[in-house]
């Protein structure tokens, strides 16, 4: 006989499992949320009213909010009124809230008001990933993508996300509407360190973040960076000898040419708040390959006064060429998969410290879904409560 699977009646009486714990089973990753943030300290991470008030309405303590945008970055649902609407007939989030069905404003607002505190839960996260061991490697990458945000005059990008090589985890981020990575090098590095809690730390760059400060700030706290210098030399581009053709020999400190000449030393001047030393020689009058040189009556060649710091760079980099190909291939994945869950739209809401409480929850539900799928929801559970 045909036929198709058929349904229940839906005039009959069903009896359903009386208690709501029956409904969630042990792999849910809901039961992760709800260890995690009950681990936390959420007075001392900065959420308000975790302590009753002695008068007024009962409030909502913030664990029962947390959870439920916790479980609303995870699966999709950001928005505080479809979380409402959650709460009210999605069995998960019931189990989660203890059946309380916050109204859209309350949970809006908490969002709203919660922003450095939802970062530091976010913190506490990659914190519980390094004593889980998932963090053991020294090693980042670094990485920005642009992120569209909902009013297209004020453009959002996230920058400097620091991830480690090994998991693919979001050690660290920041968001900012600068659309220059130049600046954010040192920063986004020191803050990396600072969360792995190591003192020495290597990270891969892609050329947009070079900048000699940038690369020296990072040499003086103990951070071994690598990228390529940026190809922007017009010198290059019309086919004459760039900088990298001349080699500095330290003993001397003299550059010599392609043509085998020394440039010598001759004066020291500071431009832009940076001491650069300037080389030249008098043999370039008679040179036989002057026109793959200089149109000038001499090359002059420039070296900053930490030169040296970029050219440990340089050979690292010479050392180690799959560097940028391991970069890409790390901070692809994130970054592919932060924009797939955020939807059409990346952002709900507007200006930057919102945005950025909203980059930080898709983070951790990022980090949350990635060491689900590395250790399993069991193994987690039983570290968070360890
Ligand atoms: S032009 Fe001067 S610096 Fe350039 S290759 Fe010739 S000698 Fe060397």
């Amino acid at each position: 006989m045909r036929r198709f699977v058929e349904g229940i009646d839906r005039g009959q009486a069903t009896l359903f499992p009386e208690c709501l714990e029956d409904w969630v089973d042990e792999d849910n990753p809901v039961r992760v949320i709800d260890a995690f943030v009950d681990r936390l300290d959420l007075s001392r991470v900065g959420f308000d009213g975790v302590a009753p008030e002695a008068t007024g309405r009962p409030s909502y303590h913030p664990a029962v909010l947390l959870k439920l945008y916790i479980y609303g970055y995870l699966n999709r649902v950001q928005s505080s009124r479809r979380l409402e609407r959650e709460a009210g007939r999605n069995v998960e989030v019931m189990w989660l809230t203890s059946r309380l069905v916050p109204d859209h404003k309350t949970i809006a607002d908490f969002r709203k008001d919660s922003g450095p505190a939802i970062k530091q839960v976010c913190v506490q996260f990659v914190e519980l990933c390094r004593l889980m061991g998932l963090l053991t490697k020294a090693s980042v990458a670094i990485d920005g993508s642009k992120f569209k945000a909902v009013n297209t005059r004020d453009k959002n990008f996230t920058r400097g996300k620091v991830v480690d090589t090994k998991h693919h985890l979001i050690v660290t981020h920041e968001v900012t509407n600068d659309g220059s990575d130049r600046a954010q090098l040192a920063s986004i590095a020191c803050q990396a360190k600072q969360v792995l809690g190591i003192d020495e730390l290597e990270a891969v760059a892609d050329r947009g973040y070079y900048s000699g400060a940038e690369i020296l700030a990072c040499h003086e706290a103990g951070i071994e960076v690598t990228l390529p210098k940026p190809m922007a030399s017009g010198i290059e581009a019309r086919g004459r000898f760039g900088k990298q053709d001349f080699r500095y020999v330290t003993e001397e400190d003299v550059y010599v040419c392609p043509a085998g000449e020394k440039l010598a030393y001759h004066y020291t001047n500071e431009e832009n708040g940076l001491v650069l030393r300037r080389y030249w020689t008098n043999a370039c009058q008679s040179c036989a390959i002057k026109q793959r040189c200089t149109t000038g009556k001499e090359r002059r060649i420039t070296r900053w006064e930490h030169e040296h710091v970029l050219e440990e760079v340089q050979k690292r980099l010479d050392k180690n060429p799959q560097a940028m190909r391991q970069r890409r291939e790390t901070a692809e994945h994130p970054f592919a998969t932060l924009k797939m869950r955020m939807g059409a739209t990346h952002f709900l809401m507007k200006r930057l410290p919102k945005v950025a409480t909203e980059m930080a929850l898709h983070v951790l539900a990022y980090n949350l879904t990635r060491v689900m799928n590395i250790m399993g929801i069991q193994p987690l559970m039983a570290a968070i409560q360890a």
